[in-house]
């Protein structure tokens, strides 16, 4: 891999800590890192290089997945960072980090490739993509690129704004817009699963497969980031991005030749058939829900409303499940469900397909009913594909559902941020989001956005450690089914 220099904006933050470090600390172990590579963390606070270092080190203690047992690899991996200040709002700064970048490139014979990675507050994204320009940081004679964080806009007018503005600073195929979820093993292995076994190949449509259902719940509430999400809610956080990934993910009809351009197409494709929803039919297809008092794991918690920096009257959606259809040839009249909430009574974020049962009467013998085939796919906190199959118990003779189990987890797994990196590193878009997909995406929501926005569709609330209201059942059984 060509040497680089990653510069990361947004150094002294949280998501650097937890995750950036621990990612680049794991490449840097199994050797995925450039030969000559340097990180130069940007930050608002003055800070020496060597206070710099000491807090990567405490967050690769806390954080990385390694277990370091030679502490002399920590302190090789901090010798490749270094401190700047800049304030992102400051343009004379920016051609400061331009002096320290060139005097580094010089003094370490790396080449003018440059990563920029924006892992700060969203208001200020096109801020530095156009400093970045006008400083003359992006003209190279290597390569520019730019990893940036979510949310990606708040609606289809603000995440086209400021995708006008990155376009002045970067082309398409700079960009690598990060969705995290793309990042997660279990998510990557979605195309080999469909391509690689022919078993599935050949079920995967609307012939063999009665409903997709996607799920991702937490049992957290909003934390300390009511700020930021009262504003935002499930739709935002979730919906638009990762859930609508994973709907692509799953529903993609990838061609035998798997590229990156390949996979970008087939996922637009989907998004270009999810049949549109009016804003006076989002009440029939959307369930809008927020988290009342509870029980989580044995303790009582408190409703949203009551969260701090929440106002009792908020009418955030803490809960959203949603029914999609996808109007082409492979998934016309199949149903894709997806539900997403806070404070629900388990965490974990599985796909589940299943399967048309023609058996299901045929087989009634003493109320025994053959169970629909399901193929679960969990994405985490467990990683693992499941397969429930029919079959008889010797004991008593009754059709029984078995489950066909397999599963990978453990510290051997990258984390979602390791894949991710590595990727944007070597110059491999395939898991990032393409500007089209984000597009599409909001497009998709905005009327979903408008219809909250108006109080068009009632805000059901949910016990805290349920799996969130009432209608989001509703939603399905009227269709004949249940989640899974
Ligand atoms: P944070 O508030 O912890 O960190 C923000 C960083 O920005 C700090 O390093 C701060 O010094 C820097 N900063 C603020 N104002 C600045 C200025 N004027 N000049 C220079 N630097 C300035 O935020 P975070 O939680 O690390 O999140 C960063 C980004 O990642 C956000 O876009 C967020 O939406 C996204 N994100 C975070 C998480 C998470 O789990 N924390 C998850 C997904 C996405």
């Amino acid at each position: 891999m060509d040497s680089m220099t990653f510069v990361l904006f947004g150094a002294t933050g949280d998501l650097a800590k937890r995750k950036i470090y621990p990612a680049l600390f794991n490449l840097y172990l199994d050797n995925k890192l450039p030969d000559s590579f340097l990180i130069i963390g940007v930050g608002r606070g003055e800070l020496s290089d060597d206070d710099f270092q000491i807090r990567i080190k405490e967050s690769l203690l806390t954080f990385s997945r390694h277990v370091v047992d030679e502490k002399h690899h920590i302190e090789e991996f901090i010798k490749l960072c270094r401190y700047n200040r800049l304030d992102v709002t400051n343009g004379e700064d920016y051609k400061n980090l331009l002096d320290v970048i060139q005097q580094n490139e010089k003094d370490r014979e790396i080449k003018e490739n440059r990563m920029f990675y924006l892992s700060v507050a969203p208001e200020f994204f096109d801020m530095i993509a156009s400093n970045i320009k006008e400083s003359g940081l992006s003209s190279t004679n290597g390569c520019k690129r730019l990893m940036i964080e979510k949310p990606f806009g708040h609606d289809l007018k603000s995440s086209q704004h400021l995708n006008e503005k990155l376009s002045n600073a970067f082309e398409e195929d700079e960009i690598y817009r990060i969705d995290h979820y793309l990042g997660k093993p279990m998510v990557q292995n979605l195309e080999a699963l469909g391509f690689a076994n022919p078993i599935l190949q050949a079920l995967w449509n609307n012939q063999h497969i009665a409903n997709v259902q996607i799920t991702a719940s937490e049992t957290v509430g909003v934390e300390a980031r009511a700020g930021y999400y009262d504003k935002a809610g499930a739709i935002r956080d979730m919906v638009q991005n990762h859930m609508l990934q994973l709907l692509m993910m799953t529903a993609m009809h990838l061609p035998t030749q798997i590229s990156t351009t390949d996979i970008r197409s087939e996922k637009i494709k989907v998004m270009e058939s999810l049949r549109p929803l009016k804003k006076e039919e989002v009440v029939d297809h959307v369930v809008r829900g927020q988290y009342g008092p509870g029980e989580i794991q044995g303790s009582g918690v408190i409703g949203y409303n009551k969260e701090p920096g929440v106002a009792t009257s908020s009418k955030n959606d803490t809960f959203v499940a949603t029914r999609v259809w996808i109007d082409n040839d492979f998934w016309q009249g199949v149903p894709f469900y997806i539900r997403t909430g806070k404070r629900m009574n388990e965490k974990f974020t599985k796909i589940v397909i299943e399967f048309k049962n023609p058996l299901k009467d045929l087989y009634r013998n003493d109320n025994q009913n053959a169970a629909p085939n399901l193929l679960v796919i969990n994405v985490s906190p467990y990683e693992g594909v499941s397969m429930q199959l029919n079959s008889k118990n010797p004991q008593n003779g009754n059709l029984e559902p078995i489950v066909v189990d397999f599963s990978s987890s453990g510290k051997d797994v990258p984390e979602a941020y390791e894949l991710l990196i590595f990727d944007a590193l070597r110059g491999d878009s395939t898991f990032f989001a393409h500007w089209k997909e984000v597009e599409l995406s909001w497009q998709w929501v905005q009327p979903i956005l408008e219809a909250f926005e108006e109080d068009i569709l009632p805000l059901h609330l949910y016990p805290s450690g349920s799996m969130g209201p009432d209608p989001s059942n509703q939603l399905l059984k009227v269709d004949g089914f249940k989640w899974w």
